[in-house]
């Protein structure tokens, strides 16, 4: 079977990070692909667990060794999606990743076979601003950068696979596993 390459985007705030962490727990075999970035990190993030966190000399001599399946810059940082991670678990496992929407159009592009995109929408606007707000580790300044580029990624919907609506988490999530049963099954 042909391993597959998930790719969930959406706005900040969206709960991308709480669903991958659930289908996670339910499905051990979901290889998770764990960005660089040179951002610093916030309260309770471990390097290797939410970001590989380099420094921007660091960041940019992986670049040049081609070590990116894609990079981006976000509010100032680097983001990037390490290569030689994916195409290694891709071998023996479905590999999940949660990026931008521009990032997850990149990685199509390079990966058009693997690579299956969704789109994670927020109920509302306001339940998105509230959980942004709730989760508590922005400043207002980093708060405003995140919800001003909201318009932007919903907009990217048509280029993209699946939708799903984060409304109640349990039921996004069963969405979520359906949708990789269903990708699974076309490759066997
Ligand atoms: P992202 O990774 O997309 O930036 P997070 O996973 O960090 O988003 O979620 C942002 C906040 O929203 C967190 O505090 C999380 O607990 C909360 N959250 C996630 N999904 C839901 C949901 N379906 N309903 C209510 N709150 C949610
Ligand atoms: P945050 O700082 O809130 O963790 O992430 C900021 C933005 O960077 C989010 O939109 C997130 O999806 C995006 N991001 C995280 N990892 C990557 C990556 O590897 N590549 C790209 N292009 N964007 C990423």
């Amino acid at each position: 079977m042909n391993h597959l390459l998930f790719v969930l985007s959406g706005p900040s705030g969206v709960g991308k990070g709480t669903l991958v962490r659930e289908l996670m727990r339910e499905d051990p075999t979901l290889a998770l692909s764990v960005s660089c970035t040179t951002r610093a990190p916030r309260r309770g993030e471990v390097d290797g667990r939410e970001y590989y966190f380099l420094t921007e000399r660091e960041f940019r001599s992986r670049i040049d060794e081609n070590d990116f399946l894609e990079y981006d810059e976000h509010f100032g940082n680097f983001y990037g999606t390490p290569r030689s991670f994916v195409e290694r678990q891709l071998k023996e496992h479905n590999v999940i990743l949660e990026i931008d929407v521009v990032g997850g159009l990149n990685c199509k592009r390079m990966m058009p076979e693997a690579c299956v995109l969704i789109l994670i929408k927020p109920p509302s606007m306001e339940a998105l601003t509230d959980r942004l707000g709730h989760r508590g580790t922005e400043s207002p300044e980093a708060l405003r950068g995140r919800l001003s580029r909201v318009k932007y990624e919903l907009e990217q919907e048509p280029l993209y696979d699946y939708v799903v609506v984060n409304d109640d988490l349990a039921r996004a999530k069963r969405e979520l596993q359906e949708i990789i049963k269903r990708e699974n099954r076309k490759g066997e």
